[in-house]
């Protein structure tokens, strides 16, 4: 069955959903900043944004609920701040702006393509975003508006990582999807060991007892502890959000 949501904002989601056979009715989707970029140095690649744009616009005509947390690795980073003379805390702010800045953009075209969201941030910019509420950004998801959560949690020596962990758990989503340039975890960097391969799914403690790199370890540690299972998978291959929504095993899924 196949119903766009976007025609039926008023309709009740959740008995929609029930008749769709689809594993998930919540998800947060962590994008990276350095995912924006593309093929680009620096900034955001037309491209690459709509092509994101376009996958969570069909997502969420399939009545998924998506918080997603983007990240500014594209814009800024802080842990490179003190090469340049600036202090730790000030650059983790400085890139806690850079997510509010892909947060906009992400906004703004998924609004062109006819999406509803709405931006929280972390940090107080009423001028441009609602502050994140908890309780408003459940309403906001259950009403069907893609919400975008940006600046982080709001603090420095934390990621967006740690941020997607925390705000997946808070906003009881049932699955984290974190979307990157490659197709999973490897046993080693696939882009660095042509001889490391690729596992399907992974327990918590298989990724400590081997030493995988899947996320920090704050971030990790917080799914791990509320048993919110992450699925890693390529974001750039045209079409994977969507079979990973209706069931497809895409990626490599980390889960207790
Ligand atoms: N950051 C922070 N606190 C947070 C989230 C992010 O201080 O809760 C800062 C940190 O400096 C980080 C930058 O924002 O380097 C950009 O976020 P991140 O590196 O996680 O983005 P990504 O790697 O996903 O592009």
């Amino acid at each position: 069955m196949y119903v766009n949501l976007l025609h039926f904002p008023k309709l009740n989601r959740s008995i929609i959903f029930a008749n769709m056979s689809q594993p998930y009715k919540r998800v947060l989707l962590k994008l990276s900043g350095e995912a924006l970029m593309g093929e680009d140095k620096y900034g955001i690649s037309t491209q690459r944004i709509h092509q994101y744009t376009d996958e969570i616009k069909r997502a969420v005509e399939c009545g998924l609920e998506i918080a997603i947390v983007i990240g500014g690795g594209n814009i800024y980073r802080g842990m490179n701040a003190e090469e340049t003379g600036i202090e730790r805390a000030q650059g983790d702010y400085m890139g806690m702006l850079a997510t509010v800045i892909n947060g906009m953009a992400i906004q703004s075209i998924l609004e062109n393509k006819g999406v509803q969201t709405r931006l929280m941030s972390s940090i107080e910019m009423k001028q441009i975003c609602e502050p994140y509420i908890r309780r408003r950004a459940v309403r906001h998801l259950e009403k069907g508006r893609v919400i975008i959560l940006a600046a982080g949690i709001g603090d420095p020596y934390f990621t967006t990582d740690t941020t997607s962990a925390l705000r997946g758990v808070e906003l009881n989503v049932d699955i984290l999807l974190k979307g990157t340039r490659v197709d999973g975890i490897y046993t080693a960097d696939p882009e660095k060991d042509a001889t490391a391969t690729k596992f399907d799914s992974l327990s918590f403690d298989d990724v400590y007892s081997k030493g995988l790199k899947v996320m920090d370890m704050t971030a990790f540690t917080l799914c791990r502890e509320n048993n919110l299972p992450i699925v890693v998978f390529d974001m750039n291959e045209a079409g994977n959000l969507l079979k990973l929504i209706k069931g497809e095993k895409i990626g490599t899924l980390v889960a207790s």
